[in-house]
């Protein structure tokens, strides 16, 4: 039980402020490597770093343990600069239990494999995560029609704090396809004088031209709702001149209006983005189901037009080119297996 700390210089007088300590859950009896994270370390097994990583795969291609290399129950112990225990666990938990897990992958457990998976040239771990991130965050207007009530997101409401960190990880990763609606999912859960707040995972606390994208873009698209909404301050388009019952259609439309603007009655009132809502979706089909037929017929296109008009405009609000533009920095050869 006296094991040698790792890689201990004997130039240096002062001993370490903290000597790092096993990991509870990769500290493997037939562990041939010792990685060491911060004050963490991990035994795991060549083989599997080696068939996931060209840089690991390269590292044990030099006979182990190499000069000068300190050792840990005669396993090589390797430094890992600049990583994040919590990464590290949470991709480790993926190469180790791949059935463990599930289905949607968690924000945290993306951005682990998108940031180990590149530093280290983890392919497969790396394209995974990429089309669960496309996947939830299309860049694509059928594909996020396709997400049940997509615009509305009542149903797949991610913590906003999991996805300020997503919106981090996109921009640093360059996946400006899918930027577009992280940063739109986080205005529709988050009032902009929260951003201000300090979150308890510092992951999760932005950085500051982030917040201001936001903040910029929550502006911004307030004054595109008005102008989208105009046309249910009149009566130009419903009550339709077919209507069967002028108006309870008008009232209908005015609560449409209202609902739009402000949010549910039985929440306190306050300004919401709305502007990719579906004509029918969770938010306003109650309402727009009760509208007689020929007003449902005569608004639904107009609608649609404005929701496909502010769909088209989504990036620009953050200060990014339009979409027909928009590419990710981040591509992958082993794409179209995934
Ligand atoms: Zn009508």
């Amino acid at each position: 039980m006296t094991d040698e700390p790792p890689a201990k210089r004997q130039r240096t007088s002062s001993p370490d402020p903290a000597t790092p300590t096993r990991s509870d859950k990769f500290w493997l009896p037939y562990g041939d490597i010792v990685l060491v994270v911060n004050l963490t370390m991990f035994r795991v097994n060549r083989d599997v770093l080696r068939l996931q990583s060209s840089v690991f795969s390269d590292m044990f291609s030099v006979p182990q343990p190499n000069e000068g290399q300190s050792t840990i129950e005669d396993c090589p112990v390797v430094h890992l600069s600049g990583d994040d225990v919590g990464d590290w666990n949470l991709v480790l938990d993926a190469l180790y239990h791949p059935w463990r897990q599930k289905l949607r992958l968690e924000v945290d457990m993306i951005c682990a494999m998108l940031r180990l998976g590149r530093k280290y040239d983890m392919i497969e771990v790396t394209s995974n995560a990429l089309a669960r991130v496309r996947n939830d965050f299309p860049g694509d207007f059928e594909q996020w029609a396709d997400i049940p009530d997509g615009g509305d997101m009542v149903d797949s409401q991610p913590e906003t704090a999991a996805l300020l960190q997503l919106l981090e990880t996109a921009h640093e990763f360059g996946l400006w396809r899918s930027y577009p609606t992280i940063a739109y999912g986080i205005l529709l859960w988050m009032p902009i004088s929260k951003l201000a707040e300090t979150f308890p995972h510092p992951k999760q606390n932005i950085s500051p031209d982030r917040k201001l994208v936001l903040a910029v873009a929550a502006k911004a698209i307030t004054e595109h709702q008005k102008e989208q909404l105009a046309w249910l301050l009149t009566d130009e388009t419903i009550p339709s001149d077919a209507c069967t019952s002028p108006e309870t259609c008008a009232s209908l439309r005015t609560t449409i209006l209202r609902r739009m603007l402000w949010g549910p009655e039985s929440e306190e009132p306050q300004v919401k983005m709305t502007m990719l809502w579906h004509w029918a979706g969770s938010m306003l089909g109650t309402w727009t189901e009760k509208l007689c037929k020929e007003c449902n017929e005569a608004g639904r296109p107009v609608f649609q037009q404005h929701r496909d008009d502010a769909w088209a405009k989504l990036p620009t609000f953050f200060g990014l080119s339009p979409w027909e533009e928009l590419k990710d920095a981040l591509e992958l050869e082993t794409e179209d297996s995934a």
